[in-house]
């Protein structure tokens, strides 16, 4: 899933500032899994701020909704009737469905709620980690199911760095399995650690964020 955080409560209190009817919109996909943008966050989120900024003299009127996508047109237009009697909209949707919403109501300005930090999975209740970053060209196949450009700290692709602690974490932070660490055990347990030999050249980033924005057409799905 898109894991978003919440941005700090005075910072979002900042940006309001200057509006009187704010409508606060969550989703109800990932940024609900990751307990930031769904209903009961939202809800208790409009609270805190409305009294907060009611502390510091600013009366604001918030309106809640959450979309079953933040992410898909047709459910973004939802917001076209609670759009029109508001000044503002704070989005805790990841980043795409904050730029869908401002795209389509582009005379609102868009307040981002959160920010968009990692595609990730729940671990524990409470604890998410990142899996992948989107890069574009998938290692997996050749690392045993286990992404060493978003789970090592520096991006290794030819094995560790050296300083992987002795109980196997990350040199950078003690909290986290060192990638390669566990690459190499998979790989014993496959009986395959021969194949870790192989040298990867520098890799070609173009079909990632550093390739700039991307088209990605199915000519099996056009009209
Ligand atoms: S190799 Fe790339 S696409 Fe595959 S999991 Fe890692 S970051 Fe994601
Ligand atoms: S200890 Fe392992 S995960 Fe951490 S930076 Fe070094 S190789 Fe990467």
């Amino acid at each position: 899933m898109i894991i978003a955080e919440w941005k700090p409560l005075s910072e979002l209190m900042t940006s309001l500032k200057s509006y009187k009817n704010v409508l606060l919109v969550g989703c109800a996909t990932c940024v609900t899994e990751c307990a930031v943008g769904g209903d009961r966050e939202i809800n208790i989120l409009a609270s805190s701020l409305r009294m907060g900024l009611k502390n510091k003299g600013y009366d604001i009127n918030f309106t809640t909704y959450i979309l079953e996508r933040a992410c898909e047109l047709r459910f973004v237009k939802k917001l076209t009737k609670i759009a029109s009697k508001i000044d503002s909209i704070m989005s805790f949707s990841c980043g795409i469905g904050m730029q869908l919403i401002a795209d389509h109501y582009i005379k609102k300005p868009l307040l981002p709620g959160v920010n968009t930090t990692s595609l990730a999975i729940r671990e524990l209740p409470g604890l998410w980690t990142t899996r992948c970053c989107a890069c574009g060209d998938c290692v997996l196949g050749e690392t045993f199911g286990l992404c060493p450009i978003a789970r090592c700290a520096k991006g290794l692709m030819n094995g560790p760095c050296g300083g992987t602690r002795k109980n196997g974490y990350c040199e950078i932070d003690a909290n986290i399995h060192c990638i390669w660490h566990l690459i190499i055990e998979r790989a014993k347990i496959r009986g395959n650690l021969s194949s870790l030999y192989k040298i990867h050249k520098p890799r070609s980033w173009d079909n990632s964020a550093h390739g700039g924005p991307k088209r990605i057409i199915r000519n099996d799905l056009c009209l």
